[in-house]
């Protein structure tokens, strides 16, 4: 398979240290809040790229981390604890605030069909592993105490910008936003390994350490992590590219210096989801979470189709029209999948092969999904037949994770006539009119109506389409 690593700026084929057998580890979540929708397409990528790597015959480990404690609202050293910013607005513990926004992030993956890594690991169940690598950071002139904090030395590596992508006037964002620059730092790109001093004395969780009572930097948990369970080398590292930098390039710099070899040679990392307005969370002031698709009417699959539909190296654009379209699409595939149900055929084993290969290559070709898709169109628009054709796309589904078989049976079993209420055709008909308008406030607020009576509306070429929500 060719995947594109960031390390090296091109398309390599991806080969793992042993045969068959793939170490994958993925930034997971700071459980500060809930996962908006641009975080889960990183996710939602990973999980195919971790699928197809099992159906081409891998067996995969994959780790995560949750993080609970050391991220700073900037990624770098300065802003605040986002724990720390949610114990302020929700009144609670760090830790029942981290247990509620880590079982709501993965009750969304299983929304959006994301199978879990088989270890999950929060980052304070791992404090006695960041001392420890800390320790041995300063011990080989890594690392350096400055007014209680302890830093990590960037000018002892011979690379620091291992991504290429960044220099150091890049680190003057911090600067230009007016945040205080570190004047512990001994160089402007070093970062913290554990802080004892800062600038917010209410961090509700601290520990004891050589240095004093502090808490982990963010960064050292996805080293110590990553080392925990995968030894001394990773086969593939992944996030979103926002991770690239700093956090990844200091994940590097650290479990390098620690230990004295290179630690993953493949980097994989997915662009960003944008709204038209340049935001990734938020759409006119709606915090954009899997929770409020299924409020809208959207199945959460149809956003999982939705950024299956485009590369995983290209920024995404969200709107409400274009999810429309995608969910559009999405029924219609289940509708024509829907057709092949209950078919008398036997498969065609060499058939449902042919029908698998341009699946294969476009997945073999630096994992592109969209490609892969047209691939399931082409295998129903075959002259195969109906058993051959459903065997073909239930294979595919099996990476692509659309629930597109069981989605099939499920609209099969309701296509007992439902009739539309007439109130809901007079929202729909006033819907129409407040868009003619250009009131699309009005139109939203009588959509959400629609939504809440238990019926879902989509604009498509042929007028509009009002199903049941299932
Ligand atoms: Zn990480």
């Amino acid at each position: 398979m060719l995947l594109y690593n960031t390390l090296t700026h091109k398309k390599e084929p991806f080969v793992t240290a042993e045969p068959g057998k793939v170490k994958m580890y993925t930034c997971g979540p700071t459980v500060y809040h809930y996962a908006h929708i641009g975080n889960l397409r990183s996710y939602i990528m990973e999980d195919v790229l971790e699928k197809y790597l099992s159906a081409s015959g891998n067996k995969v480990l994959r780790i995560m981390n949750i993080t609970d404690v050391g991220h700073l609202t900037s990624d770098g050293d300065t802003g605040e604890d986002k724990m720390q910013k949610a114990v302020k607005r929700e009144h609670k513990s760090v830790m029942s605030i981290a247990q509620f926004y880590t079982e709501a992030f993965f009750a969304d993956c299983v929304k959006l069909n994301i199978k879990k890594p088989e270890i999950v690991q929060p980052a304070t169940g791992c404090i006695p592993e960041f001392i420890a690598t800390i320790e041995k950071l300063i011990e080989k002139g890594y690392a350096y105490l400055a007014g209680g904090n302890v830093y990590f030395d960037t000018s002892k590596l011979e690379q620091y910008y291992v991504f290429h992508d960044f220099k150091e006037e890049d680190l003057d964002v911090g600067v230009r936003e007016g945040v205080e620059a570190d004047e512990n730092k001994r160089n402007k790109a070093d970062f913290v390994l554990w802080f004892t001093k800062s600038k917010f004395d209410d961090q509700e969780l601290k520990w004891e350490s050589p240095w004093g009572l502090g808490y982990p930097g963010w960064h050292i948990e996805c080293s110590c992590i990553g080392m925990k369970y995968g030894g001394e080398t990773l086969d593939l590292h992944c996030g979103g590219i926002d991770n690239a930098f700093p956090h990844h390039t200091n994940e590097i710099a650290q479990s390098e210096a620690f230990l004295g070899h290179s630690w993953c040679k493949h980097w994989f990392h997915v662009l960003h989801l944008n709204t038209n307005d340049g935001k990734m969370s938020k759409s006119k002031g709606e915090f954009l979470t899997v929770s409020l698709l299924e409020q809208k009417g959207y199945s959460p699959l149809a956003y999982r189709f939705f950024c299956l539909q485009s590369h995983y190296r290209k920024s995404l654009v969200f709107s409400w029209e274009n999810l429309d379209n995608a969910a559009g699409a999405y029924n219609k595939l289940v509708a024509k999948i829907g057709t092949l149900l209950n078919n008398t055929d036997t498969v065609d084993e060499a058939k449902k092969a042919e029908l698998l290969k341009p699946f294969t290559e476009a997945m073999d070709n630096d994992l592109n999904t969209a490609l892969a898709i047209t691939a399931v169109y082409d295998a129903l628009k075959s002259d195969a037949n109906a058993a051959t054709k459903l065997s073909a796309v239930e294979a595919m589904d099996q990476v692509l994770s659309l629930g597109l078989i069981d989605a099939a049976k499920a609209s099969a079993d309701k296509a007992e006539n439902t009739e539309i209420p007439a109130e809901v055709l007079a929202l729909v008909e006033a819907r129409k009119e407040a868009r003619k308008a250009k009131d699309f406030a009005k139109a939203d607020e009588l959509r959400d109506q629609i939504t809440a009576l238990g019926w879902q509306i989509r604009e498509t070429r042929q007028g509009t389409e009002i199903t049941p929500i299932q």
